[in-house]
Formats: structure tokens, sequence, C-alpha cells
């Protein structure tokens, strides 16, 4: 299955964590898939880098390395990949210094604002910034439309409806704030998280690699590997996740991996 995929010539790993590397019970907690840690091992021994990135917005990388850890997936806190992380990267090159209206949990606020973007008061905001959030002031909204209006970028995390939850699908509050937004203003957003150039960008700089260079494996066709395709990555879909079911040839040509297997532990057999 991963003949001809180059994965001895790839320099550089990207791993995406629910459905791929683990899979969350209903307490919440990781249960890393068969093979998994054995994989990273091996990467790591070859010399090779790599990084985890999720699309959640709820706590810090730092957070949620940990939590991995704690749960049996070696992950170091620079190997660790979220959307915040990405949307720090961009507004930090693209927007130096620009007052940025955030709507995330305080911890997010304080780490962005911690790398130097300053948080917006009132109607001074430049970039409005949408990561998870448990509940929403609809006057901030309206501060972060008229920004907007006024030509302020629209960044989220993820504009995904939901995701997976033990008992079905969990709406995204994040993408409720920013479909509000987005429909008051006609303005479409600009996603941060996966898949988007923001994040290939991202992932380029933490791995100090070309994202020709670099492998992307992971379980949804729409993210991970649109993810992967963005930059010209070798892509890696694995069935143990939400596209298990997917078929392949139906999917769009931007969607389709150069590789299909069952789970990550199939990659051990090409990592030796
Ligand atoms: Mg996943």
């Amino acid at each position: 299955m991963l003949d001809g995929v180059g994965l001895d010539q790839v320099r550089g790993f990207v791993f995406d964590v629910d459905g791929t590397l683990a899979h969350r019970g209903r307490d919440g907690r990781a249960h890393p898939q068969r093979g998994a840690v054995d994989v990273l091992d091996r990467i790591r021994a070859s010399g090779r880098r790599l990084v985890l990135f999720t699309n959640g917005s709820h706590v810090t990388a730092e957070t949620m390395a940990r939590g991995l850890r704690e749960d049996g997936l070696p992950v170091g806190d620079a190997e660790m990949l979220t959307p915040v992380e990405s949307a720090i990267t961009y507004i930090r090159r693209r927007y130096p210094g620009r007052p940025t209206l955030m709507f995330a949990h305080e911890v997010i606020r304080a780490r962005m604002v911690a790398a130097g973007i300053p948080e917006a008061r009132a109607d001074e905001a430049g970039v409005v910034f949408v990561a998870h959030v448990d509940a929403v002031d609809l006057a901030a909204m309206e501060h972060a439309a008229r920004a907007v209006s006024r030509g302020a970028p629209l960044l989220t995390g993820s504009y995904a409806r939901g995701y997976a939850g033990s008992g079905g699908i969990i709406f995204s509050r994040g993408a409720m704030v920013t479909a509000g937004i987005a429909k008051v203003t006609g303005v479409r957003p600009r996603i941060v998280g996966k898949p988007s150039r923001a994040a290939v960008e991202e992932i380029s700089t933490r791995l100090e690699l070309p994202s020709e260079a670099i492998a992307v494996i992971g379980d949804d066709a729409g993210m991970d590997i649109a993810l992967g395709r963005m930059g010209g990555s070798r892509t890696v879909l694995v069935r143990s996740g939400i596209s298990a079911e997917a078929d392949l040839e139906k999917l769009p040509g931007r969607h389709r991996p150069d590789a299909v297997i069952a789970g990550v532990a199939d990659l051990l057999e090409v990592l030796a």
C-alpha cells in the first residue's frame, strides 16, 4: 500500500491526533492506537522530525501535549500544533502590531498576548480571530462585525460544522460565532487551522522543512489530506477514523491521498 509513496525520502512528518494516533474515550482521555508510540519513536530514532496538528483551540498546545503524555503518547511541547499556534505566526507575519479581537478562552488570549499580539479593546480591532468559546457576547460580535466591515481580516481556527464526540457530532461553537460575523458582513472567513495555507506555513516553520519534504498522515480526507495536498506534501489516509468508509473514487482530487492504510501501525513496515 505504501509502495511508491516515497516515505523514505520524507524528512518530516505531520500526524493528526484523534482517529489517527489515538481514539478518545467517553472520559475525554486519549487511547493511543496500536503502533502509534512505536511509529513516533522510530521517526525520531531516524533523526527526522515530527509534529502533531490537531484542530482543537480550547486549551494551549502545551496543555494538549501534557494531556497526551499522561495518556501514554509521548509528544514534546514543541511538537504540538493547533490553530492557535498557526494564528499567532500568521498574525505576527502579516499584521504585526495590530490589535486583535479574540473570541477564545482566557488561557488562549493570554498565550496570544504573551506571543506579542496586542488584544483589541472595544472598537479598535484590526484583526478578528475566533477560536473555541463556551459563551459569546453579542456586543463583542457586533464590534467584530464592524471591524471586519472596515477591512479587518476574519480569521477562524476551524470552520468545520462540528467534530466527532462519543455521542455523535458536537457542533462547533467557534464555527457558530464565525458564521454569525460572516453572515452580517458578507466577508468570507479565513481558516488558519487545518486545512489552510497558514497551517502549511506553520508546519514548515516548526519542522524547518519545505512542505514538499513532509508527509501528512490523518484520518480525515477533507481536513488532513487536504492540508497535505495544499502544501504539495505526501499524504497517507488512515482508515481508523472519520474517513474510514470514504469512497476514494468519489473524493475531489484535492482530498485524495497518495496512499491508504488501515492504521498507523502499518507505517512500521516502512520505518524500519
Ligand atoms: Mg482526526
